[in-house]
């Protein structure tokens, strides 16, 4: 079984996958990134409020018995069960799992976006100015539809 990602998708299957009686199976893990970051409590870390809280792949992998690729998928051959990697290597599987994420679009031309931990720096840039401001007016923007209900209100957010 090969996984794709290392984010939230990747490693909840790769732990559902091991909690369950597919466990015997041999699980490998490829991203090129070795931390797993909580996105959600990254938003702490964007307005100055706390560390991002992120985990070690390789010990998170060690510790299901599933085997870590600090390495990115470049391709999927489907008709031969393989996947080929950013070293130019191959891998063949019997079962795969693509979770690479989305793509984040700027949907507010001119706003400062915050698309997690890499974004934090553009947000605190942005915010310095309004603690010089005696009384700022902030906006706060978000993209119609798709975004939910508020769970206290039950009105949209
Ligand atoms: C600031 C912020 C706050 C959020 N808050 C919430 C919230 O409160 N509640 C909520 O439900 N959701 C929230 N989300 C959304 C949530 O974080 C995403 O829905 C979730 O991270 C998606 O998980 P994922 O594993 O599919 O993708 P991602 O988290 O994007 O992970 C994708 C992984 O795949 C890897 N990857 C990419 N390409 C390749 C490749 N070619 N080969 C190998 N690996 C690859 C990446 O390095 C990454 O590790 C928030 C998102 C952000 C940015």
């Amino acid at each position: 079984m090969a996984i794709i990602g290392g984010g939230v998708a990747a490693v909840e299957a790769m732990l559902a996958f091991d909690a369950t009686s597919y466990s015997r199976a041999e699980v490998h893990l490829f991203s090129p990134k070795s931390k797993f970051v909580l996105k959600p409590l990254a938003v702490l870390s964007g307005f100055g409020r706390g560390d991002l809280l992120n985990f070690d792949l390789p010990k998170l992998t060690a510790t299901v018995g599933a085997t870590f690729h600090n390495l990115s998928v470049s391709e999927v051959v489907p008709q031969r069960r393989m996947i080929r990697l950013s070293d130019d290597s191959e891998f063949s599987y019997d079962y795969l799992i693509v979770s690479p994420g989305a793509k984040p679009l700027w949907f507010v031309p001119g706003a400062t976006p915050f698309w997690g931990p890499g974004g934090n720096q553009a947000v605190s840039e942005a915010l310095a100015p309004l603690r010089e401001m005696e009384k700022p007016r902030v906006v706060v923007t978000l993209p119609e539809g798709g975004t939910g209900r508020c769970r206290y209100t039950n009105s949209r957010c």
